[in-house]
């Protein structure tokens, strides 16, 4: 066996992306014990790193072991119980995904849905919670599969006043663009960190307001084996999860550390990285990165004569879609692109399968150079493949984007 031998590509898909250097070398860190105290203090660091994140005062914000639907699946599974009503505004694959969860833990899900490349005006999402009278709204923040940005600041407001639990996906947002838990009374949000917050999948931050806590609270019965005096059950439906029961986790990030799983720490090394690298440079400073190289980027297609898709007022800052033009084969351009180049884009899904490229610009890629060497890479691409551009117009309208001479 050889040792692990990867190109060197430069990712611009919808995610993964390529991590900040700084994240891989916290991921090669020597373990120590689950209960040492370096590790517990490591815990509540990363806690309160996360808590900046959010924007959020929320005690209970933690990781969740697994990719980002992890977190998905630990927010819907521990707050829903069979029979509740659930609402899913659905603009995007990811929507169905949150739907298909909420549906798996036995929810009686409402779904309203918005064209693929549109977002919801919040009184199209106030009507039909006024129609279905949910337990909990569940909706995506950014969907990379439109590329489209749903607005949440008018969301948390409506949910109170219907007394609506309100939980949000921001996995694709989160860093690239605002995000306040606080401010918009939001009372879950799950992330991951493999698209602007710069490291590899597979650990879900996580932050659960009170509201939503009490509701989970009630439902926490104390594993088999750790059961004693001190812990005994709630009176709730027990969660129909042990991977994913948040009450447990809880207590397991909590003062008490009640044994649950044992904590992915290479994950943890790697998420905590990613929080310091976004609060080093700062949220805003960060924001701002990737809505630069997102416009640079735009300029480009745009100027290449390629038409971007979907409702632009509402892109995500870090991915945009591009319609494919007629007579170009989009899977031999991201071949081209891939093998030649060591760039990759990515393709779609569903309903916009084989008709858009989706191209990122997140985290660590969220720079000029690789702005502009995939501009260049997709233009002399396209034109060999025979599609008529105006040569070099690309990059020069993302250098003229990014202010350059
Ligand atoms: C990319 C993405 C995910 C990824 O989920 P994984 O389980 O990490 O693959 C989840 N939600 C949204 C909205 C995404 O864009």
């Amino acid at each position: 066996m050889q040792p692990l031998s990867l190109p060197p590509r430069l990712l611009m898909g919808p995610g993964p992306i390529n991590c900040y250097p700084q994240v891989l070398s916290a991921m090669s860190t020597q373990l120590v014990g689950q209960y040492d105290p370096t590790m517990t203090s490591y815990m509540n660091e990363v806690m309160d790193l996360y808590r900046q994140v959010f924007k959020t005062q929320n005690q209970q914000t933690f990781l969740i072991d697994g990719t980002s639907r992890a977190g998905i699946e630990a927010a819907l599974v521990s707050s829903v119980e069979p029979g509740d009503k659930v609402l899913v505004p659905i603009f995007g694959r990811f929507g169905h995904l949150l739907a298909e969860i909420a549906e798996r833990a036995g929810a009686q899900v409402h779904t309203i849905e918005a064209p693929w490349g549109e977002v919801f005006d919040p009184q199209q999402i106030e009507d039909a919670i006024k129609k279905v009278q949910p337990k909990l709204l569940a909706i995506v923040q950014g969907d990379t599969s439109t590329t489209m940005l749903q607005p949440l600041e008018e969301l948390g407001e409506i949910c109170r006043a219907h007394d609506v639990l309100f939980y949000t996906d921001a996995t694709a947002s989160i860093g690239g663009n605002p995000f306040e838990t606080d401010k918009w009374k939001v009372d879950a949000v799950s992330v991951g960190l493999q698209k602007c917050l710069g490291g590899p999948s597979g650990s879900a931050p996580i932050s659960m307001s009170e509201r939503f806590v009490e509701v989970v609270r009630k439902r926490h019965h104390v594993e088999a084996g750790i059961r004693d005096a001190h812990h005994e059950d709630a009176g709730g439906e027990r969660i129909r999860s042990n991977y994913f029961d948040l009450s447990m986790i809880m207590d397991y990030w909590g003062e008490e550390r009640l044994n649950h799983h044992t904590e992915a720490a290479t994950m943890l090394f790697g998420s905590r990285q990613c929080a310091i690298e976004l609060l080093r440079e700062g949220q805003d400073q960060v924001i701002a990165r990737h809505k630069q190289a997102g416009d640079a980027m735009l300029s480009g297609i745009q100027a290449m004569g390629l038409q971007p898709f979907g409702n632009l007022k509402h892109k995500m800052s870090n991915v945009v879609g591009v319609n494919i033009p007629d007579n170009v084969d989009g899977e031999a351009i991201r071949h081209i692109l891939l093998n030649t180049f060591n760039i990759e884009i990515g393709t779609s899904f569903g309903p916009l399968k084989g008709k858009v490229w989706r191209i990122g610009t997140m985290g660590y890629n969220a720079r000029q150079d690789a702005v502009l060497h995939t501009l260049q890479s997709l233009e002399t691409t396209l034109r060999r493949a025979g599609f008529a551009l105006p040569t070099g117009a690309a990059v020069d309208a993302a250098l003229d984007a990014y202010g350059s001479k």
